[in-house]
């Protein structure tokens, strides 16, 4: 451990996504772990965060004061809940740190006040923190672009592990917004997120959604670009927690010398 370390926060640390953090910053250089904090009532509180998380006690315990944990700490990561998360934006915004939002199911309300905390704090967001995805992305936006709403039809499907509380996916969102970006059209005007009964014919030039849940699964989305006679798909898989979670820590580490502000993983990837 180094004294140029970044202090970083966990929270939602007994979580899924938090537990692969823990391990991701005890594994990283330049990174630590200098607090973990859970939701007020949690089982885990009081309890050693790297006992948690698999590794052994790190000598951090899991409390549920989040303004204490943030006072003297340079970033935040968060993969909780949207309610959660704007609440936490709010204590970066105070504390003047990096805040790494990794949270989906988001309303627009939540995003104006990320974007309100974002005057003062550092805010990183995106439904999806891997490089592969993010490169799908900006390929997707070029393939809508290049395949026209006239020939060529988008439809964007996901699958997930049971536990998935939203739909369809932040990344599929993520990968709906691109497409719409490529064809210079409103993603809210132009989706299509679910379907049953007699829906009648696709209208041309909308934006299709599926969504499949079940199993453990850590996120698979295909998007599809269906022509006459030929079709094109562009897909991701992710097979391990870790690459979410290397994504935010070096979401963090490249905002911490950047101006308040609201970024996203494009930015950190120099891919916007
Ligand atoms: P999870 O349910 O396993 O973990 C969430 C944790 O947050 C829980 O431990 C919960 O107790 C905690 N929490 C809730 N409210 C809290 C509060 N007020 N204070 C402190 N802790 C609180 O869920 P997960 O699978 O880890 O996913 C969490 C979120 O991250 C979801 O929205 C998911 O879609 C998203 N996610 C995003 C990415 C990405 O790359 N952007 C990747 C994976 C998951």
């Amino acid at each position: 451990m180094s004294g140029t370390d970044m202090k970083l926060v966990v929270v939602g640390a007994a979580g899924r996504m938090g537990q692969t953090l823990i391990r991701t910053i005890h594994g990283m250089g330049g990174v630590r772990v200098f607090a973990a904090v859970e939701r007020s009532g949690s089982a885990y509180i009081g309890r050693d965060a790297g006992e948690i998380a698999g590794l052994g006690p790190i000598g951090i315990s899991i409390t549920d004061q989040p303004l204490e944990a943030f006072v003297d700490a340079e970033g935040v990561l968060d993969f909780t809940s949207p309610s959660a998360s704007v609440d936490f934006s709010a204590l970066a915004a105070q504390a003047r740190i990096v805040h790494v939002i990794g949270t989906t199911g988001c309303s627009d309300e939540d995003e104006a006040r990320f974007k309100a905390a974002a005057r003062h704090a550092r805010i990183v967001k995106s439904g999806n923190m891997s490089l592969g995805v993010n490169l799908l992305g900006v390929l997707t936006q070029q393939a809508a672009r290049a395949l026209g709403p006239a020939d060529w039809d988008i439809e964007i499907l996901e699958m997930h592990h049971k536990h998935k509380v939203d739909a369809p996916s932040g990344t599929a969102l993520l990968l709906g917004e691109a497409a719409a970006m490529g064809r210079a059209v409103s993603l809210t005007e132009n989706s299509v997120r679910v379907r049953d009964g007699h829906t009648g014919a696709r209208p041309a030039g909308t934006i299709g959604f599926a969504t499949l849940r079940g199993g453990s699964v850590i996120g698979e989305h295909s998007v599809i670009l269906a022509g006459e006679g030929e079709q094109v798909t562009l897909s991701h898989s992710a097979t391990d927690r870790s690459i979410f979670a290397r994504g935010a820590v070096t979401a963090a580490l490249w905002a911490r010398d950047k101006k308040p502000g609201f970024y996203s993983m494009l930015d950190v990837l120099g891919l916007s």
